[in-house]
Formats: structure tokens, sequence, C-alpha cells
């Protein structure tokens, strides 16, 4: 079983090369906020790894800005809202389609910079280029690869095969942190 270091390397690595091989095919900078607006569920894992995160940067401006997350989020919520677990996926995707407008509560409003980045969630690292993760093509971002048919974009793609991890359950960014509420 590896770690969340080891799963969070390898993602790293991979993304690495899939940005190499595109060069200026991928338009993934700081300051896109693209695929940080609307909510879309993580897991546990990443959570903790966020939480690390807050502790080190965080400040209590960012941590209003979970609890307004977490209050608009609250009605609807496709599962428990208190603890933030998912219980029911389709719901959830119907929820993420709900709320398309709702920024991530750690994006920094004024510069588009992610304000956890080192920590950021998995899905947040594996969005942009073209990967194909354990067998699976994922959707790369509109933004990227512009102008390039399906085959050039296929000769870019990077697989990558994930190690086993421990089993995390489904949540949401804005349960990362709780001061005291
Ligand atoms: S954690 Fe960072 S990269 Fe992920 S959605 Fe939030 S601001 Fe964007």
């Amino acid at each position: 079983m590896a770690s969340d270091a080891e799963l969070v390397q390898i993602v790293d690595a991979a993304v690495a090369e899939a940005t190499r091989r595109a060069g200026a095919a991928l338009a993934c900078k700081s300051g896109c906020t693209h695929c940080c607006i609307g909510p879309f569920a993580v897991t546990e894992r990443d959570l903790a790894r966020l939480r690390e995160g807050f502790a080190a940067v965080g400040d209590e401006r960012m941590a209003a800005r979970f609890r307004e997350a977490r209050e608009v989020m609250r009605e609807g919520f496709p599962g428990d809202w208190e603890s933030g677990g998912v219980t029911d996926l389709g719901a959830a995707d119907l929820f993420d389609l709900a709320h398309p407008w709702l920024p991530c509560p750690v994006l920094d409003l004024e510069t588009g910079a992610c304000g956890l980045h080192a920590w950021r969630p998995v899905a947040c690292r594996l969005h942009g280029p073209a990967l194909r993760i354990d067998g699976v093509d994922l959707r790369h971002c509109r933004l990227n690869y512009v102008g390039m048919d399906g085959a050039e974009v296929e000769g870019l793609r990077v697989s990558v095969e994930t190690p086993e991890v421990e089993e995390s359950t489904l949540t949401y960014i804005a349960w990362a942190v709780r001061n005291g509420d």
C-alpha cells in the first residue's frame, strides 16, 4: 500500500512529463482559474493534505472563505453536511452542476492563484494536460492543445499507473478547515 506522498509524487511526475511534451500547447498557469470555480468531490486524503497546508500558510481570511463555502453548500448537500461526507455520487454530480459559479475557498480571488498550491487535491493536479490514468483517458482542459487534432493530442498523452492507496471517502474542499465551527 503506497503512502499519500508516494501517490502525489507519481501524479506530479506524470503531469510534469505531460507538461514537458505539450510545451506551448499547454495554457495552464497561475492566474488561470478555469478549474477552480465550481465544487467537485475530493478525498479525505486530499483534505488531510490541505489541512497541513492551512496550518503552514493559512490565515483567518482563508478560514472565513471555508466557512462561507460550506454555508452556500448547505442546501441540497448530497451527503452529510455536518461531516461533509458524500453519500450519493450521482447526486454529487448534479449538486456540482448546480453551483458552477462557486469559487474554491482556497482560490485567491484577486490574483487567481491557488492559496494551498503545494497541498492541492490530486484532482487539481490532474486537471489540464492529456493523461491516461490507470487505463482511463482523462478529458483535458479545453484551453489546452488549441488547434490540435485528436491524433496530435494522443501523441502527447502520458500514461500513468497509480499505486494502491488506502481507501478514502469522498467529500469537498470546503470541509478541509473548520475552525471551531
Ligand atoms: S485547491 Fe487550488 S487548484 Fe484546487 S480548485 Fe482550489 S484553488 Fe484551484
